[in-house]
């Protein structure tokens, strides 16, 4: 028996449905540029902080952090599209996507790019082996073994003793794929090197408003937290009006 479903997995199907995108592999950042969702993939070498979103009356930004592997890229953008549908106007700013307060946005994002229905059709038939079963399922929707595991086992494909012994195998997407004759997709190039002005400036209004730590704005601009430029007036388009209507700090 299918297990019933989550709103979070609610949510995404819903996205698959207004998008039209069916119910294979789906490329989020496609998606967020469809809902109107600026991205800006900038590289944050020492991972202090993986992606961050933030609404606005345009229909907010999604910044992911292009250094870490395309799996976890892809899952990033997808827990930061999930904040969007499931949390509107809060903003989120986050190194740690895993923390245990942002359990939504991870079965938002697990249920996203990993299709329920897609992927009880692709292992249809197939014998009952978790990890060849997680291989295909990391082939077909690119995803990383553990966001694989971890949605089989939430669409009640597995169990759960079954995912923790797979998971203390330790396989990387490269090595599942390989390992079980499938060819891994290449990692995609970090990109730009210097953040967009327009988001420097973003970052920079944060840290003035105490929604975002120097640390991490820092380390996003790669300078010194004390060399911190001040902030141009009114940088964002959208006016400091609506950015004090946000919570305090979030980070
Ligand atoms: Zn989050």
């Amino acid at each position: 028996m299918e297990p019933e479903l989550s709103p979070q997995q609610h949510a995404a199907e819903a996205i698959r449905h207004e998008l039209d995108l069916g119910h294979g592999l789906v490329d989020p950042f496609i998606v967020a540029d469809q809902l109107g969702i600026e991205v800006v993939r900038f590289p944050v070498v020492d991972g202090s902080l993986e992606g961050m979103y933030r609404p606005t009356e345009l229909g907010g930004y999604i910044f992911v952090n292009s250094q870490a592997v395309s799996v976890r890229q892809r899952f990033t953008a997808a827990h930061e599209l999930g904040h969007h549908r499931l949390h509107g106007t809060t903003t989120f700013v986050e190194s740690v996507i895993d923390a245990p307060d942002d359990w939504e946005a991870n079965r938002f994002a697990e249920a996203f790019l990993v299709d329920p229905t897609g992927v009880r059709r692709l292992l249809a038939g197939l014998e009952h082996d978790v990890v060849s079963m997680i291989a295909r399922t990391c082939d077909e929707y690119w995803v990383s073994p553990s966001a694989a595991g971890i949605a089989l086992k939430r669409f009640g494909l597995i169990s759960e003793p079954e995912l923790a012994s797979f998971l203390a195998g330790g396989w990387t997407y490269a090595s599942i794929l390989s390992a079980n004759g499938l060819r891994p997709r290449p990692d995609a190039e970090p990109g730009a090197a210097s953040l967009p002005g327009r988001f420097r400036d973003r970052v920079l209004r944060l840290v003035e408003l105490g929604q975002l730590s120097p640390e991490r704005g820092g380390a996003m601009l790669e300078v010194e937290v004390e060399s911190l430029p001040p902030v141009a007036p009114s940088p964002d388009p959208l006016g400091p009006a609506l950015l004090d209507d946000l919570p305090e700090s979030l980070d």
